[in-house]
């Protein structure tokens, strides 16, 4: 059995991890001249993280990312509203509930768990054939590749949801999202804040720390800070500002 990934991202690599690990041959295909990832913060549930675990990636998350133990929604002024205490659930479930990784790190443990050779970058899908011998994928560069399933994992305007399901256009509804990383030297709660602002507007902040990778002692901390609707909005960006400096001071 041969499986063809479309879309060297998160999820692509995370299919061929896992198909590979039950036996299934995989070749992934990636449009891009080689595997990347924007420079935000990626947060991992519990459902994720329990893949993960079986996938035997556990270890490697924790080691670049790290776990939030409590989450807490504020009022726009700081005052907390609701608290969700992480730790209880990591103990009851037995796995991180809750862990924020820089996405390009965590591309790269993936990347580092995948047999390279059966990633083919600046292969964009065009499309696929598909008869009672298998399916044929076919690439802009006008290679094809033939196998006994197709994975789409390529992303919001995959080509092979539309082949398959011909859905209408994305559509935007309304929302906008700014999302960065700070560096940090001084020390943070492991806490997620989301602090809500005024109509629908909101700041929220997340330590992701990476930590020890073997060898080096020293250790990066960031926070990642995400907005929502914070486009031409003064008071947003004040919110922003808010949360920042609660941090750093
Ligand atoms: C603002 C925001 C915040 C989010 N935060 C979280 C979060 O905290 N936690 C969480 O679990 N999820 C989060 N998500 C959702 C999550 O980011 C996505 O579900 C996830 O990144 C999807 O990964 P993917 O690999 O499937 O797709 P993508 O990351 O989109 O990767 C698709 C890959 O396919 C490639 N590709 C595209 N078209 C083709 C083609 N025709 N041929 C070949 N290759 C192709 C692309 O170049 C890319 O490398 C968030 C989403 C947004 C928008």
């Amino acid at each position: 059995m041969k499986a063809i990934i479309i879309g060297g991202g998160i999820g692509g690599l995370s299919a061929a991890i896992a198909l590979d690990r039950v036996g299934i041959e995989t070749a992934v295909f990636e449009q891009a001249d080689q595997l990347r990832e924007i420079g935000a913060g990626l947060t991992v549930w519990i459902n994720a993280s329990r893949a993960l675990g079986k996938m035997k990636a556990a270890e490697g998350l924790l080691r670049c990312g790290s776990p939030v133990t409590r989450f807490e929604v504020r009022s726009w002024r700081g005052k907390v509203l609701a608290v969700s205490p992480f730790a209880i659930l990591e103990r009851k479930f037995g796995a991180a509930v809750y862990v924020c990784v820089h996405r390009g790190e965590f591309l790269e443990l993936l990347k580092g768990m995948t047999d390279t050779g059966k990633i083919h970058c600046g292969s964009r899908c065009i499309g696929f054939d598909e008869d009672s011998s298998g399916i044929t994928a076919r690439f802009a560069n006008g290679a094809e590749e033939s196998g006994d399933i197709v994975v789409g994992a390529d992303g919001l305007h995959s080509v092979i949801r539309a082949r398959l399901h011909s859905e209408p256009k994305a559509r935007y509804a309304g929302y906008t999202c700014w999302r960065g990383f700070a560096t940090s030297t001084g020390d943070y709660p492991r806490t997620w804040e989301l602090n809500s602002g005024d109509r629908g507007n909101g700041f929220q902040h997340i330590p992701a720390a990476k930590g020890g990778y073997s060898g080096l002692e020293q250790k990066t901390r960031r926070k990642e800070w995400l907005t929502r609707r914070a486009a031409a909005n003064p008071k947003c960006w004040n919110a922003i500002g808010t949360g920042f400096l609660r941090y750093r001071n």
